[in-house]
């Protein structure tokens, strides 16, 4: 039995007075540094009823403990990363990053009173879509607008307010699990309707839909994007036209969501938002932080009347967009009134633009920078493949080079591991045992930051 080893370890108090008396850790908030103290002895308690230990480490090393503990617990849970993975639009990753404009916005508005619900020239209360509705409307050729929290939020808003109590149609290819769990039938299935599956997986044709068509009972039309799922082969859906021709007459909405949204953004496989309403759909859906490149945010655009119900039904205020959101929504829409601007100034539109031989010219200067900072790592220049990601434009990788590393003694997944948990962790993507960094989705502003890290792994063993 280890008692003699446990009796031996340090009283917390005896460690917490160590630890204040060290010059490094004296200035530390007591709080933090006494969770530090305990979670140190914790571990120590641990190893050595699990025979990890044969002696009790001396005080400089349970200092060293206490001071990893103390930084764990004082840096902030959510922080920015490097995102090298050439993924644009990565979901774990935050999707959209902000440009410097955009993000400037949302701090000056973040740290001051505003005209969130207020007119300024009556006086009077006024309505937060405002800032953002005449934008959408503009851009989009829609009669009105509504921005709610995300796009899951939109088509629960939508269902709830326009088809509610009644059936809901949709082609059974369309029925997708978007990513982590988020499944399109259960989501709807919240706004109070009942789906109405049409077709086959892969085959749906206007008569199918035209036949679940009930008066009285049917609630709306609705077309999804598939996501980052797709149908090849013996494949047929009707078009949004098509529907549209079937459902207008009857006087039956026709609702799209459209997942992405490219505005003015040519993309295989992504229908332009403007095309979608122009082609007949009675309200479209999208989210704001995916092609858009703007913050998280579900958008609606259409028929006056539909909007007019969206906003006047309860959800809507469960579901309304924060003042931060709106500040950086509504500078990314200004933005998109210049394409040529949208396509620098926003950070999503600039990356996916970006060509192949400008992204092979970032490659070099990214590896001459790393070279410098590591200079025993193999480095070297390759092609890669990247992607739109967030559901957009699957099957169509961007052609992009990234920087292979390669260490001499390492595996590409203990350099992943090694950069990833970093100060600033960095994501790469390993492919044929190398670890690639695509500087599509690289600031270049981050390229020191990156050599920092990349220095860092020199000296790394082969433990762990
Ligand atoms: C991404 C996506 C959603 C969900 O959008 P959020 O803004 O993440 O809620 C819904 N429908 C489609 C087709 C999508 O691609």
């Amino acid at each position: 039995m280890p008692t003699a080893l446990l009796r031996a370890i340090p009283k917390v108090d005896l460690l917490l007075g160590r630890a204040e008396a060290a010059p490094d850790l004296a200035a530390a908030p007591r709080v933090h540094l006494l969770t530090a103290v305990r979670r140190a002895l914790d571990e120590l308690r641990r190893d050595i009823l699990a025979g990890r230990l044969k002696d009790v480490p001396g005080p400089d090393d349970l200092l060293a403990v206490v001071r990893l503990r103390l930084a764990e617990e004082t840096a902030p849970s959510l922080r920015p990363v490097v995102n090298a993975t050439g993924v644009v639009l990565h979901t774990n990753l935050g999707r959209s990053i902000l440009g410097e404009a955009v993000a400037a916005r949302v701090a000056e508005v973040a740290a001051s009173y505003s005209n969130l619900e207020y007119d300024l020239r009556t006086g009077e209360r006024g309505s937060r879509q405002a800032h953002v509705e005449s934008l959408l409307t503009r851009l989009t050729g829609g009669a009105a607008a509504l921005a709610v929290n995300n796009n899951a939020a939109a088509l629960l808003l939508i269902m709830a307010a326009v088809c509610g109590g009644r059936e809901v149609i949709v082609s059974r290819g369309e029925l997708v699990e978007i990513g982590d769990s988020f499944r399109l039938p259960e989501i709807l299935a919240q706004g109070g309707v009942t789906l109405r599956e049409v077709g086959a997986t892969n085959r749906t044709t206007l008569e199918d839909y035209a036949k679940a068509i009930w008066p009285e009972r049917s609630g709306c039309l609705l077309k999804v994007h598939p996501s980052n799922f797709r149908l090849i082969g013996y494949t047929g859906q009707p078009t949004v036209a098509e529907l549209a021709s079937l459902a207008g007459p009857l006087g039956l909405p026709l609702i799209c969501d459209v997942g992405s949204g490219a505005l003015g953004l040519k993309m295989p496989g992504e229908p332009d938002l403007a095309e979608v309403l122009g082609a007949g759909a009675d309200l479209v859906c999208f989210s704001g932080d995916k092609l858009l490149g703007g913050p998280q945010a579900g958008l609606v655009v259409g028929r006056a009347d539909l909007v007019a119900r969206l906003k006047a039904h309860p959800l809507a205020r469960a579901l309304r967009l924060d003042k931060l959101c709106l500040a950086a929504l509504e500078a990314t829409l200004r933005l998109h009134l210049d394409p040529d601007r949208a396509g620098r100034d926003i950070p999503t539109l600039a990356m996916l633009k970006a060509e192949a031989g400008e992204l092979r010219a970032r490659a070099e200067s990214l590896r001459t920078a790393l070279a410098a900072a590591a200079p025993t790592l193999d480095l070297a220049v390759v092609e890669a493949e990247g992607q739109a990601g967030g559901g957009a434009a699957p099957e169509y990788p961007l052609k992009s080079w990234a920087v292979a590393l390669a260490h001499p003694r390492l595996s590409a997944e203990r350099l992943e591991a090694a950069l990833r948990r970093g100060e600033t962790p960095v994501l790469g993507r390993i492919h044929r045992e190398r670890l690639l960094l695509d500087p599509r989705t690289i600031r270049p502003d981050q390229f020191p930051l990156l050599a920092g890290a990349v220095a860092a792994l020199e000296s790394l063993t082969g433990g762990e």
